[in-house]
């Protein structure tokens, strides 16, 4: 490894440490020539198999990305964003897996935003799973609806009642007669 201040091609390693969760090493290395010290962090690479085939490394950037579109306008901060996004890894790396699909990284996002924003989960899970008509919005927000009565009455500050005013629309769908 070579130094990133002298560039000397040569560093030592005088320390080294493994994450708590396993999931990566930190080593503290120090370079003979110039003798100033760094990090480095190794972790498994994690390869993602696009629809195409193609494979790209992982990303959390692109997961923020994604997610960003379904969150416009919603009281989402790029730190629960970070945040979302270090979930998502660490769901998809605890699977053991050095290679995953595309897909999975969907599934793994729908669940840590939901607990971020309903809106921005509906949306997303709109795009995500393909919702085609109406009647699959009913029945995510039926789903959304049944788990929050599970919770108990809808908290003071939870950010759910923002949440159901810009329901409004779709709420309204869901008392219209069904055929
Ligand atoms: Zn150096």
């Amino acid at each position: 490894m070579h130094c990133p201040f002298c560039r000397h091609a040569d560093t030592r390693v005088i320390d080294s440490r493994t994450a708590e969760d396993g999931s990566a090493i930190r080593r503290r290395r120090q370079c003979p020539s110039c003798g100033r010290r760094f990090s480095t962090v190794e972790t498994s690479s994690l390869t993602v198999v696009k629809r195409s085939g193609a494979t790209e490394p992982f990303s959390r950037d692109k997961v923020v990305a994604g997610v960003r579109k379904a969150c416009q306008g919603r009281p989402v901060s790029d730190d629960d964003l970070a945040l979302l996004a270090q979930q998502v890894e660490e769901t998809l790396r605890s699977s053991g897996a050095a290679q995953i699909d595309a897909h999975e990284i969907g599934l793994a996002i729908l669940g840590p935003l939901r607990q971020l924003d309903e809106v921005a989960y509906l949306r997303f899970a709109s795009v995500y799973s393909s919702f085609s008509s109406l009647k699959d919005f009913e029945e995510a927000i039926a789903i959304l609806r049944a788990e929050r009565a599970d919770r108990g009455p809808a908290g003071q500050d939870d950010g759910l009642t923002d949440g159901s005013a810009d329901l409004g629309p779709a709420g309204e769908v869901e008392q219209a007669p069904t055929h």
